[in-house]
């Protein structure tokens, strides 16, 4: 893997670091309620799956957010770190960790319809509702 095709980034304090290989640069908002209180404003994340490292697991809290989530923070500074899809072991890192944000992109806006109304981005995205997202990644009840 050449170096160009990492990224690498870190927590506020510098004790959790972060590698992310392969082409990860399209920044997706989330405007969940659970993700703006978490992190008091929209999430703004890349979808990475398992193409990450983490340095640093031991100051790494995860918080069980939901049956199928997980949200990891620095417990030293507090940076929020991912979301990380638990069944799939699948993440979604945070855009703001990394050091180099050349060329990324915001795509996506999702729970669109829990945004408040004090904020809206100019960017040209594809929008999805609470509903639609639920509709599209969540399995019909008779696979759970
Ligand atoms: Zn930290
Ligand atoms: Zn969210």
């Amino acid at each position: 893997m050449p170096d160009d095709d990492r990224m690498t980034g870190r927590c506020l304090c510098g004790a959790v670091k972060i590698t992310v290989t392969g082409d990860h640069k399209d920044v997706g908002v989330c405007h969940c309620d659970m993700c703006r209180r978490w992190g008091s404003g929209p999430a703004m994340a890349l979808h990475v799956g398992q193409d990450i490292e983490i340095e640093g697991k031991d100051h790494v809290t995860a918080y069980r957010s939901s049956d199928w989530a997980e949200r990891g923070f620095c417990k030293t500074c507090g940076s929020n770190l991912y979301y990380r899809l638990v069944e799939a072991d699948s993440y979604v890192v945070f855009a703001g960790l990394f050091s180099n944000q050349d060329g990324m992109t915001l795509k996506s806006q999702i729970f669109i319809d829990e945004k408040p109304a004090f904020y809206d981005f100019a960017n040209e995205t594809t929008n999805m509702t609470g509903a639609e997202v639920f509709a599209l990644y969540a399995p019909p009840a008779d696979q759970e």
